[in-house]
């Protein structure tokens, strides 16, 4: 059973440089949900969640995590108060061998996972711990990213498109890692584009389009939403 708002996002409002891109946002976020964000490419759903992360320059609005007004706040103040993003793009330092990109994010907070928490979670990770970051395939690169943010005691994760361009066989893995994600207390923001993959995890769902939320409802209400939802998403 979902927690207190853990999350608040009210009147979000982002810009590139001249771009207006939200237009504002409204939703939440319960304590040990999974909160999946829908919605077309280009919708604003990355934005939003660099907005979160305070990575976008440019925002307004009003984001309350934990009863706190981060909406100003730096990026680093923010993942200090727990909060971490994944991005789409994962990060993984070419170069960099698999430890040592797991041992690149300073600690934020008390209760980040161990290497031998995280090769419980991760077992390929144990097996590649010498692997440069340009010898990992897709999959390796993405359970990497995502180990990385738990290295930081972040309680609060932000994932985007976690399941882009891997094989069936690996989002199924990666969809297990959530589950056990959440099932141990973590609350996720998801941003995917494959739906199947968020409907075996997500409690809520929340429709993105042109910068707005423009409809919500929980996973006990999909079939009910099924029509609506192929129309918002075009498949
Ligand atoms: P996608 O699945 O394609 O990532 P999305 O819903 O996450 O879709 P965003 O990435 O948030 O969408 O992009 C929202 C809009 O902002 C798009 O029109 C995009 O072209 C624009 N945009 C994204 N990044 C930038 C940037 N760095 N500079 C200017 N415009 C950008």
């Amino acid at each position: 059973p979902a927690g207190d708002v853990v999350l608040s996002v009210q009147n979000l409002q982002a810009w590139y440089g001249e771009s207006h891109i939200l237009h504002g946002i409204d939703f939440e976020v319960r304590a040990g949900e999974v909160v999946t964000l829908l919605g077309r490419n280009g919708a604003g759903k990355t934005t939003t969640l660099k907005s979160i992360m305070g990575i976008i320059p440019k925002r307004s609005g009003s984001i309350r995590f934990e009863g706190k007004d981060i909406s100003r706040a730096s990026s680093d103040k923010i993942a200090r108060q727990g909060v971490a993003i994944c991005p789409e793009e994962r990060g993984i330092f070419a170069s960099l061998d698999v430890r040592e990109n797991l041992m690149l994010p300073p600690q934020v907070r008390p209760g980040g996972l161990s290497l031998e928490q995280i090769f419980e979670l991760f077992p390929n990770l144990k097996e590649r711990l010498k692997s440069q970051g340009t010898k990992l395939s897709g999959g390796e690169q993405q359970m990497l990213a995502i180990a990385r943010i738990l290295r930081t005691g972040a309680r609060f994760l932000m994932l985007d498109e976690p399941t882009e361009g891997l094989a069936p066989v690996i989002i199924q893995q990666i969809g297990h890692t959530i589950q056990r994600l959440k099932n141990e207390g973590f609350t996720i923001l998801l941003v995917e584009q494959n739906f199947r993959f968020a409907a075996t995890m997500a409690d809520r769902y929340y429709i993105v389009e042109h910068g707005k939320i423009i409809d919500g409802f929980a996973n006990s209400e999909l079939s009910a939403n099924m029509d609506k939802l192929h129309s918002y998403l075009g498949v």
